[in-house]
């Protein structure tokens, strides 16, 4: 069957059905293993505040925040790319 990406743009194999997630950004629900999973570390500081404090030597906390985004969102982000045809034949990288 004509397909056109090698892992139908998931990465499921050939497991069922996943559980979906909500895109982060508009709330649609996608499966886990198609969203594009983003992890970043997010300081409760200000930007600005949080480098004064740490040239004075503090230590600030950080947390860990987990996003997922629907594929719509993640082009329009710019976490993946629009691939050419032969671009696409190779492995999908994760976001
Ligand atoms: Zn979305």
């Amino acid at each position: 069957m004509a397909r056109k990406r090698k892992s139908r743009g998931r990465s499921k194999g050939s497991k069922g059905r996943q559980e979906t997630v909500p895109c982060s950004r508009c709330k649609r629900m996608v499966p886990r293993d198609k969203a594009k999973k983003v992890t970043r570390w997010v300081s409760y500081v200000d930007p600005y505040t949080r480098r004064l404090l740490e040239q004075a030597g503090a230590i600030i906390p950080k947390r860990k925040v987990v996003e997922y985004y629907c594929i719509s969102c993640a082009i329009h982000y710019g976490l993946v790319k629009i691939r050419s045809r032969d671009e696409r034949r190779l492995k999908e990288k994760m976001a």
